[in-house]
């Protein structure tokens, strides 16, 4: 009895309680080294690999090295977009923008001024979102023009008061209408030229020199495929448009009409009747009312066939090119 018990496992010897643990620890240990068999393990790291950035990993996530792989590389910058410098005006590029109905475009840019010299910029207020050809035309007019004549007034150009640049919709906010070039970031309506000394060229005021209105008609028609101003239609009569639409055979709009102010003096009107005058012969009462509206109607009033005349004077006068089409 003492010889077989000196030959069985100790944990045998130990009772059977101890049995049962030796075999649960005999099978883990067989488990772990069958798995370990079947899971490759990475393989260790080239000594020639550059030093990883662990803290740079742990921030980005696991999913950060695959999305920057497969993003799209950004589109080369156009000629217009490497022109349009620093040196020219402060026009950071902003990200396409394709909307319903057509509207946007690609090369678009925020113009935020216009460096006319170092120690020169015309801010547009608010900032414009333009194309980069839009906003290089604009550029290349108050550089070339507008900075120009304000010098010539003695005064130096501070902004452009910027009315309205991308904004989706129809021609003259008419739903339905055709895509105005508003929604292509092809436009820019300015109703006036800041001067330093604080003077505000209101461009379609009456009361601003006619030279200087024509001065900027001029430029502006010669420089945009469209100008709309007031005379063109009810809705630029405080505002002037500008765009750059693109035609058969390059055909230009040029609709601004440089007015005279109207007069301040209203005319004189005839005094009220008198309670003690006389009452009128009743014949005559009669005879005014019916030959009233005849005489009205065969000879309009003096003013109204003055005014087209005066109207038309000025417009032949003020306009380089004129087209009744509607914008
Ligand atoms: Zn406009």
């Amino acid at each position: 009895m003492f010889v077989r018990q000196h030959f069985l496992p100790s944990a045998l010897r130990r009772g059977p309680h101890r049995i049962g643990v030796g075999l649960a620890l005999l099978a883990v240990c067989f488990w772990t080294s069958a798995f370990a068999a079947q899971v490759p393990l990475p393989r260790p790291r080239p000594a020639e690999a550059p030093a990883r950035d662990v803290a740079k990993d742990e921030a980005a996530g696991p999913e950060q090295g695959v999305q920057q792989a497969e993003a799209p590389k950004p589109p080369e910058p156009s000629a217009c977009r490497l022109a349009l410098t620093e040196a020219v005006a402060i026009a950071p590029s902003i990200p396409p923008i394709h909307a319903e109905h057509g509207c946007g475009g690609d090369d678009l840019v925020r113009l935020e001024a216009v460096v006319v010299s170092p120690s020169q910029r015309v801010a547009l207020k608010p900032p414009a979102i333009l194309r980069c050809t839009m906003a290089t035309a604009i550029a290349n007019w108050v550089r070339d023009d507008a900075a120009p004549l304000a010098t010539k007034l003695g005064s130096v150009l501070s902004e452009i008061d910027n009315y309205d640049s991308y904004e989706c919709r129809g021609r003259n906010r008419i739903v339905g209408a055709k895509l105005s070039e508003h929604g292509l970031a092809n436009a820019l309506d300015v109703r006036g030229l800041k001067l330093a000394n604080g003077t505000m060229l209101s461009l379609t005021d009456r009361h601003l020199a006619r030279e200087t209105r024509e001065a900027v008609l001029t430029s502006v028609c010669t420089r945009f495929m469209t100008v709309l101003g007031p005379g063109s239609d009810w809705y630029h009569e405080e505002h002037i448009h500008l765009d750059l639409a693109e035609r058969r055979n390059n055909y230009k709009i040029c609709q601004w009409g440089v007015y005279d102010p109207l007069p301040e003096i209203a005319p004189l009107m005839p005094e009220d009747r008198p309670a003690e005058a006389p009452p009128r012969p009743a014949t005559v009462e009669t005879a005014d009312k019916t030959a009233a509206p005849q005489s009205a109607s065969e000879e309009p009033p003096a003013e109204d066939t003055d005014k087209p005349a005066a109207a038309d004077s000025a417009k032949s006068k003020s306009k380089t090119r004129s087209s009744r089409k509607p914008q």
